[in-house]
């Protein structure tokens, strides 16, 4: 069996990324601090697939922990580095907290992997490169943009780390996925997105608009230069994302070296609206909303050209969106329980 590591594996695309892995057969290792979750997901992870990950409550900025993980598990085959402090909001207002979190785990990773001699990462890497776009979709040739807050900017400053590391160590490949808007949950209902406090996403803040948590939901502007003037972001169904990160691993196990860049996302864009009127259409649940003003920072619309994921790791995001939609409510309602 190959083993691989996965930073931040008790998270949101984390769990679910174990669960894709250990169904296609790989031993999972989770690294992670539970600053924004909880080990019950990985208990999801063991219910789902029948086997606990191994886990390791270690934090990412913490080397000397780290190389005692990596020397631990020296034979596995690659990292996928979730392991990331991800409210933009946040981050503008602690930025050294973000970049110490976000790069000195980034860094340590790297530092581990060199010294234990493991050749393959995968990065989270995110939309938010993209900046405010002038062309869309957007390809993974469309250039990057400073980021509008610091927690864009440390996937940004992630990215180029990455490159540099790789550019100097012929023994090291990479693979950059940026994420569009991952929602939804496993349709089993087990494991799923636990928002601390708040949400500041759209999918948690109408799932617990639905479940009475919120009394309604504030839709950010309706003045956009979109066809409903909405803001429009590419949904993506966290089951696909994860799998995206198999077939990511695979492709530099089957020999590619390098970095490797892809977008995750479905190719279609959905506006905030459409986004409601679709929950409502796939659960039954009218959700209450008023429209607000704009929302400072926020792109008006962006959504991926993911084709060369389909091309070269035979990855499509395909579950449908009232799928996704489902196990989102489903989530929720069992995570009130
Ligand atoms: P999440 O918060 O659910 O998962 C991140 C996990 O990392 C958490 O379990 C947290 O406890 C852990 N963690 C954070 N800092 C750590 C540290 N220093 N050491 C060890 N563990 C640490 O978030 P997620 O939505 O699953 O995001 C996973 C990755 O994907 C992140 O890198 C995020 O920036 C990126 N991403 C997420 C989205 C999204 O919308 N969810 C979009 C684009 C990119
Ligand atoms: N949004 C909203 N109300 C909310 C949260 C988000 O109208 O309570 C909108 C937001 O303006 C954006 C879209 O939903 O247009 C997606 O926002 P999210 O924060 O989920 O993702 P991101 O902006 O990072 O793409």
């Amino acid at each position: 069996m190959q083993k691989i590591i996965i930073t931040g594996g008790a998270g949101y695309i984390g769990s679910h990324t174990a669960v894709a892995l250990q169904q296609a057969g790989f031993q999972v290792v989770v690294i992670d601090n539970l600053s924004n979750s909880s080990v019950l997901s990985l208990d999801g992870v063991a219910r789902i697939t029948g086997t606990h990950p191994l886990f390791a409550q270690v934090d990412c900025t913490d080397l000397e922990s780290m190389r005692a993980v990596f020397e631990q598990h020296s034979d596995s085959v690659g990292v996928i580095h979730f392991a990331a402090l991800k409210a933009v909001g946040e981050s503008v207002e602690q930025p050294l907290l973000y970049y110490r979190n976000n790069l000195d785990g980034l860094i340590n990773v790297l530092t581990c992997m060199s010294e234990f001699k493991i050749p393959n990462i995968v990065f989270s890497s995110s939309a938010t490169v993209y900046g405010v776009p002038s062309v869309l979709p957007v390809t993974e040739e469309t250039p990057l943009q400073p980021a509008t807050s610091p927690y864009g900017q440390t996937k940004v400053i992630g990215e180029s780390i990455i490159r540099d590391t790789v550019a100097a160590n012929a023994g090291l490949n990479a693979t950059l996925l940026r994420y569009f808007n991952p929602i939804g949950a496993h349709p089993s209902g087990l494991i799923g997105e636990r928002p601390n406090g708040v949400p500041n996403n759209l999918m948690p803040y109408i799932t617990q608009t639905a479940a009475g948590i919120r009394p309604i939901l504030r839709v950010f502007g309706n003045d956009y230069d979109t066809p409903d003037g909405y803001c429009v972001r590419d949904y993506i169904d966290v089951n696909d994302l994860a799998m995206a990160h198999v077939a990511a691993l695979r492709h530099m196990l089957d020999g590619a070296t390098g970095v490797s860049t892809f977008n995750l996302g479905t190719g279609r864009g959905y506006s905030v609206m459409e986004l409601i009127n679709a929950f409502r259409d796939a659960t039954g649940v009218d959700v209450p909303y008023e429209i607000v003003a704009r929302r400072a920072g926020d792109v008006p619309a962006i959504w991926a050209d993911a084709s060369l994921a389909g091309r070269v790791l035979n990855w499509h995001a395909d579950t449908p969106l009232s799928e996704t939609l489902s196990s989102a409510w489903l989530w929720q309602q069992n995570s009130e329980k």
